[in-house]
């Protein structure tokens, strides 16, 4: 069985794996690389145009993982494999890719065929591709989001796309396979960072929230809008907030599409009952700042979305009325991105409506903090997910130094590599 790596070797982003066995070629993830997960486009994998695939796995909605996929339905017309809420929720994210980056290589003709052609499949049931068997587990990270286990010439692989061992109050944990596995393909995002406990990031984020509303302002949480969203709605209503919650952006819809799917949730009730507490925002958005309030808005790195024109609102408002409010990022801000430039330089990125403007940096005066829910496994999640599998070769993948993972796992006695987009395996 040969893999190769097409995309999210030694960076995140373009998750691609090429698997060739029993005859055919099957990729497990289809990704763009993106600098937020709702926004901005900037990379294809190194699928090349000879190559026919017979089959897709996508592990989740996350454009990262997903957003190539009409592309390879264009070129392939191979049935493509996902859960149902990754049916419903990648659309979405892709339809949206499209609008912001015209020059991606597939029109809205193939993203309509390529949802249409997809085959839902559920957790922890085996489906046969001729004689390659495969089952969708769990893996925690988003709703619907899966891990890949597959068979074929006589080998056992395991493939984590993005995982959580972790419970978070949306998702039950992603469980520890079974068995003898020849190779685990992991993603390496937090390899070298501890996560706070969960408990404690939300206290310290609820302080903010408390201290903000009773001084009269707003709070702003700009939020990614499949899983983050539906998070911290459920955190929210955990701590009975008393005032008005917001919610504006992509967020609503995502939300919409992840209630239809129960048993994909751990707490279906509780989600349900969290989001019907949120206030959506019609045309006229100075409701929202005209009272203490919270808002949550996509995008989650201030790319795009009515983040921006909320944190202006905010800012006014203090420049204005001396009303302080604070605005909190519960996600990773990449570097250069629209949030990493407002937490490092206090400055506003505003790009223009209009072709031809310039885009203008606008200086912020708003308590800006980091509460991170992370949805990936941290340090000791990943180390302890691979020391009980034991498998025969670890492939670490999806992170911005997967070397040294891997050349710290050789240390623990692991058979590791980190291959390099365009790399090969052997298994
Ligand atoms: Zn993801
Ligand atoms: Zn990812």
């Amino acid at each position: 069985m040969k893999l190769s790596v097409l995309g999210a070797g030694n960076e995140v982003g373009r998750s691609c794996m090429l698997l060739s066995t029993a005859g055919k070629h099957v990729v497990m993830d289809a990704g763009l690389k993106v600098k937020d997960q709702d926004m901005t486009l900037t990379g294809l994998p190194r699928l090349g145009h000879d190559i026919r695939i017979d089959a897709a796995l996508i592990g989740h909605a996350h454009l990262d993982h997903s957003g190539f996929a009409p592309e390879v339905f264009r070129r392939s017309r191979c049935p493509i494999f996902m859960t149902s809420p990754t049916q419903g929720l990648s659309d979405l994210l892709i339809k949206d890719a499209k609008k912001i980056d015209p020059e991606l290589p597939f029109g809205r003709k193939d993203i309509d065929s390529t949802f249409s052609n997809t085959i839902g499949v559920p957790y922890d049931m085996e489906h046969s591709l001729g004689d390659i068997k495969f089952t969708f587990r769990d893996a925690g990270h988003i709703p619907g989001s899966a891990m890949i286990e597959l068979k074929s010439d006589k080998k056992r692989i395991f493939y984590t796309s993005d995982f959580k061992s972790d419970d978070t109050r949306l998702l039950a944990g992603a469980k520890q396979p079974e068995g003898q596995f020849d190779a685990l393909i992991i993603e390496s995002t937090y390899s070298k960072r501890y996560h706070q406990s969960r408990k404690e990031v939300e206290q310290g984020m609820i302080r903010t929230v408390k201290e903000t509303l009773n001084g009269g302002g707003c709070v702003l949480f700009p939020t990614f809008a499949v899983g983050r969203t539906q998070e911290l709605a459920m955190v929210l209503a955990a701590y009975n907030i008393d005032a008005p919650v917001y919610i504006d952006g992509m967020g609503r819809t995502a939300s919409e599409i992840i209630v239809n799917f129960p048993r994909f949730l751990k707490k279906p009730g509780e989600l349900r009952a969290a989001l019907d507490n949120l206030k959506e925002v019609g045309r006229d958005k100075s409701v929202v700042t005209r009272q203490p309030s919270v808002i949550i808005a996509t995008s989650g790195m201030l790319e795009g979305g009515p983040a921006i024109s909320y944190t202006l609102a905010l800012d006014n408002m203090k420049k204005q009325k001396e009303i302080d409010s604070s605005i909190i990022f519960s996600g990773y801000c990449v570097e250069g991105t629209g949030g990493w430039l407002l937490k490092n330089q206090q400055v506003l990125r505003v790009k223009p409506r209009v072709e031809g403007r310039k885009t203008r940096m606008v200086p912020i005066n708003l308590g800006v903090y980091d509460c991170p829910l992370s949805a990936h496994s941290g340090r000791h999640e990943l180390f302890s997910f691979i020391e009980k599998m034991n498998p025969a070769k670890v492939v670490c993948v999806h992170g911005d130094d997967t070397e040294s993972f891997a050349a710290e796992l050789r240390e623990n006695g692991f058979n590791a590599v980190a291959p390099k987009n365009g790399d090969s395996v052997m298994i």
